[in-house]
């Protein structure tokens, strides 16, 4: 199972779309990078296309959107059993704060901004858990303050703020205590499910026993052991009284997600109102069939503009892999893009016939492959804000043999991380200024016309040679990946400088726009992917031996179009020529579709190993070493849009505004009611 691709660095060469813009809108000087915290960056998100959206599509959007921020405590619990409690100590101590001491009141507030970007204690990357760093007594007296300032405490009854952090004490300061959420490889004598925090089996359920169980809601149940010490599974559903469904686990949390997502059905598609409805009865019975029946109508829903995500999903914080996670999700396609994506597919016979390959390659007719990039509004629970760049589900084989799936790239979040990297990172490897303007300037726009053209005309292009019997994959071997990717991206950057762009109305300026994106190809495929590759002298991954494969071959081949140079100790790979290095990637383009079309083994495993494979340990070296120089932070916490009904006079939600909230913490508090926007 591998539902979701992530951004656990900045990965400006991340296999997937960028945000398209209208390219006479540049992105200008919006922040994206928020602040630090520790080793997280904090980054807004932009949503630009939400204006594009017909009023009752933004109206429902609002309605998904209170749905996805109703559900978020269940994760939170599903992490850690003392979150709850956490997250309103924190939060009332940073909105009751007169009179705190400075420091401690600091530190609480950067420990809630990593629970908040972790929805717990626990670092998402890591698993490991992050500590209090004040004293007790310090945040005794912060929470005896706060009351005196009005604060609503989670005490228990009779329970002193000096008892409160008594009981919390293990969780927020003793290292010792629950130290990870999920131990896979658990040292000592305690078990992946006794030494993991998260909260899916209860005080004296181990492994051994839990082997003999067979669930009934394996995905969505905590197991405890019941009054006579045996078994039982509390599912995790609203109920349904009428029905005798008794309310299990998360009633609550639950019963206020449904109430939104049956404000949001009148404004749904059809499509998506099936999806809805079957949504809310898993969420009341909690049962596998109508679980099933959920998945099966949201990936038969394809043509809606508005998609939501809102269930319980990944498994990875089960220690066993069986407990599903709760997201939520709340996206669009952006119309422009998918108007550009619809105007590549359209045309692919155009480019078809223009390929730089024989024309006995050619397909006489061919389709383009349909492909969607999609720009999230909100991501919760495990969704956000530590966010995919892509996801593909549902996770269930069954369902995704018999029904497919939806598979889509998060343009705006890739966007949000590459703006967000260390400026100094980012023009490292630029030659000069221009360079590093010409990157600004273009690169959003060109990493999204690559993309496209790579998946919609790409792969979809070419034909076996006549005779040839069979898949080209079964010849071709270990090599085809690399080589089939190889074949995408060029098609992609053949066509980037060609003035059919311009025509379609799809850059204003395409010679412009290609020598930015060729530019970053080369950077990224020559130089910048080597920091990844820790040891050895060998790519491993097929995107990178493709892309490597590209580069050097051009510039062994093509010296006019693409030069390495030397300036203070420092390499660059310098595009020389436009039209050349659009002239290289045509003749390789012909060489690599010649061995696909025929079959050739041999010639693809000359051609990999020759380009695509080795690289030169030093050269990585160097790299590794000029990232290092730049402080770039382990993973990404997004910040979203907010949004803000519009009503009529009945009081009836019409339509929605977006905003941006001022931080991390004013959306957090926010979404807890406890700041007023
Ligand atoms: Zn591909």
């Amino acid at each position: 199972m591998h539902s979701r691709t992530l951004a656990l660095v900045f990965a400006s060469f991340a296999v997937t779309a960028c945000k398209t813009h209208i390219d006479s809108a540049p992105p200008g000087e919006r922040a994206y990078l928020l602040e630090r915290v520790d080793d997280v960056a904090i980054v807004q998100v932009y949503a630009d296309g939400f204006e594009r959206l017909e009023p009752r599509e933004r109206a429902l959007c609002w309605h998904l959107y209170q749905a996805a921020v109703a559900g978020r405590t269940i994760y939170m619990q599903q992490r850690c059993a003392e979150a709850l409690d956490i997250l309103a100590l924190g939060e009332e101590l940073l909105t009751h704060s007169a009179g705190i001491e400075r420091a401690t009141l600091e530190e609480v507030r950067r420990y809630m901004k990593l629970f908040w970007v972790n929805h717990s204690p626990y670092n998402n990357i890591t698993a490991r858990k992050n500590l209090l760093r004040c004293t007790p007594s310090a945040l005794v007296d912060a929470a005896e303050r706060a009351q005196h300032n009005g604060a609503q405490l989670p005490l228990h009854i009779d329970e002193t703020p000096r008892a409160l952090v008594a009981r919390l004490a293990p969780m927020l300061f003793d290292p010792e205590h629950k130290p990870m959420v999920t131990a896979k490889n658990p040292v000592g004598a305690l078990d992946i499910v006794q030494a993991s925090a998260a909260t899916f089996y209860g005080p004296g359920v181990n492994l051994r026993r839990l082997e003999q169980l067979s669930e009934r809601y394996e995905l969505n149940s905590n197991v405890v052991l019941d009054a006579q010490g045996q078994l039982a599974e509390l599912p995790w559903r609203a109920g349904s009284p009428a029905e005798g469904i008794a309310p299990g686990l998360y009633a609550r949390e639950l019963e206020g997600v449904i109430a939104h997502l049956e404000a949001a059905l009148p404004l749904a598609t059809e499509a998506m109102r099936k999806a809805l409805e079957a949504q809310i009865r898993f969420y009341r019975t909690g049962e596998r069939a109508d679980r099933e029946a959920y998945d099966i109508a949201w990936v038969a829903d394809t043509a809606s503009p508005v998609d939501t995500v809102n269930s319980f999903v990944e498994v990875y914080v089960d220690p066993r892999g069986k407990k599903g996670a709760w997201e939520g999700i709340v996206d669009y396609e952006d119309p422009v893009k998918a108007t550009l994506i619809k105007t590549i597919a359209d045309n692919a016979q155009w480019f078809e016939d223009h390929m730089p390959y024989a024309p006995e390659f050619r397909k006489p007719q061919v389709r383009g492959i349909s492909a969607r990039s999609i720009d999230v509004i909100v991501e919760t629970g495990d969704a956000g804000p530590v966010s995919a760049i892509g996801i593909n589900l549902p996770n269930d084989a069954r369902v995704r043999e018999l029904h497919g799936s939806k598979s889509v790239s998060l343009a705006n979040i890739v966007e949000a991380s590459e703006r967000a990297t260390p400026a100094g990172a980012r023009r490292e490897f630029c030659w000069d200024d221009a360079e590093a303007q010409r990157a600004e300037r273009w690169q959003a726009l060109t990493s999204d016309m690559l993309t496209n053209m790579h998946e919609v005309i790409g792969h979809a292009s070419g034909r076996q040679a006549q005779g040839f019997a069979g898949e080209p994959a079964d010849s071709i071997g270990e090599n085809y990946s690399a080589l089939e990717e190889a074949r995408a991206d060029l098609v992609a950057l053949y066509f980037m400088a060609d003035p059919k762009l311009a025509e379609l109305g799809l850059l204003s300026d395409p010679q412009a726009a290609a020598l930015a994106a060729y530019e970053h190809y080369v950077r990224n495929g020559g130089l910048q992917q080597l920091r990844r590759v820790r040891h050895g002298d060998q790519l491993e991954e097929d995107h990178m031996r493709n892309r490597q494969l590209v580069v050097h071959w051009i510039e062994a081949h093509a010296p006019a179009a693409l030069e390495r140079a030397r300036r203070d100790d420092k390499t660059f790979l310098r595009v020389r020529d436009v039209a050349a290095f659009r002239a290289a990637c045509g003749e390789l383009l012909g060489l690599v579709q010649r061995i696909k079309s025929t079959g050739d083994g041999a010639a693809a495993k000359e051609l990999l190993e020759r380009h695509g494979v080795k690289f030169e340990a030093a050269l990585r070296d160097e790299v590794v070493a000029r990232y290092e120089r730049y402080d770039v932070p382990s993973y990404i916490g997004y910040v979203f849009p907010r949004l803000e009904p519009i009503t009529d006079a009945s009081g009836r939600v019409v339509d929605a505004r977006l905003g941006y909230p001022a931080s991390l913490e004013a959306q957090m508090l926010e979404w807890s009611g406890r700041l007023t926007p």
